[in-house]
């Protein structure tokens, strides 16, 4: 037992030395993600409305101001849809163009109406796409960007789009440039992003932004459908992002396009459409992580589109 003690003693030294190294280190990060994931917990909400105010309390938490777009869809029974808009500080002049970041918060709901908690669709990225505002202002002070950058939460999406719709009907899209929309981004390490043959200056911001954090990214020229699928109609380039893990984004991708050829056993359901629109939709599927790599890549992507020829 003694001979050990000046082993004891000198891991003990190590520890003193180590520790708050470590300290300064690592979990500075740990501590943000677990943050953010404990902001997606506060759209966990029983009505409509308590969702519309979750939304709002955290974009004032954030100190970022926001507007509303209220729209009233033209269905008995479904509430007042608001989207909500942040104009950010990025430096630009007022009459630049404009990149959309755009995330539906409405949740889905069951068949006798009863809100999932939606927080892996779409809380997550309601989160993530309010701390990239965040990220874009604080880099703005130094470095401005040369388009103005506009953050579109919608609502209503589950009912059909309806706040994308409303929203592109009401204030047009004759001053955007871009639109980076994210749906389905709470786990996994795989970045997946809608590809569109007309929009190569989109994906190639999209790869450049994957190899600069080394990040694996998959392009689906068949992607599940989200608000960028209006922006699409309207003719503006987008890109819609999400995050599966390897094998089942892989897995998605040849369900969607691998064509009657794909290798997948005959009646495969790729695990991302149970684990939403389901009472599986929980804080359990929320990953810390995930959502700490979908903001720098966001980031890193808005970034890369920032640096191309300025479309008038
Ligand atoms: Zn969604």
């Amino acid at each position: 037992m003694r001979a050990h003690r000046p082993a004891i003693a000198s891991m003990l030294l190590a520890a003193a030395l180590i520790l708050p190294a470590l300290i300064l280190v690592m979990p500075l990060r740990a501590l943000g993600d677990e943050a953010m994931r404990a902001e997606v917990a506060t759209f966990v909400q029983p009505t409509h409305e308590a969702r519309q105010q979750a939304m709002t309390a955290h974009l004032d938490r954030m100190g970022l101001s926001y507007r509303t777009e209220a729209f009233q869809p033209a269905r008995p029974g479904v509430a007042e849809g608001r989207n909500i808009i942040v104009d950010l500080a990025t430096g630009a002049p007022a009459d630049a163009p404009v990149i959309v970041l755009s995330a539906h918060y409405d949740a889905a709901r069951d068949r006798q109406g009863r809100f999932f908690d939606g927080v892996v669709d779409n809380a997550a990225s309601a989160v993530i796409l309010s701390h990239v505002a965040s990220d874009i202002e604080a880099r703005a002070l130094a470095h401005p960007y040369r388009h103005r950058i506009r953050v579109i939460f919608f609502d209503h999406e589950e009912l059909g789009l309806l706040g994308a719709r409303h929203h592109v009907e009401s204030a047009g899209v004759a001053d955007v440039a871009f639109v980076l929309n994210s749906d389905v981004a709470a786990y996994g390490d795989t970045l997946m992003y809608s590809e569109h043959a007309s929009f190569p200056q989109v994906r190639r911001a999209v790869l450049m932004a994957c190899a600069e954090l080394a990040l694996t990214c998959i392009g689906y020229p068949a992607y599940p459908p989200s608000d960028d699928r209006v922006f699409t109609a309207a003719g503006v380039p987008n890109t819609s992002l999400g995050f599966q893990p390897r094998v089942a984004a892989h897995q998605l991708w040849l369900a969607l396009n691998g064509g009657t050829d794909s290798g997948l056993r005959a009646g495969f359901v790729p695990p991302v459409f149970n684990a939403i629109h389901s009472p599986q939709d929980t804080m359990d599927a929320v990953d810390a992580e995930t959502l700490s790599t979908a903001r720098a890549v966001y980031g890193a992507i808005v970034r890369h589109l920032d640096q191309l020829p300025l479309a008038h």
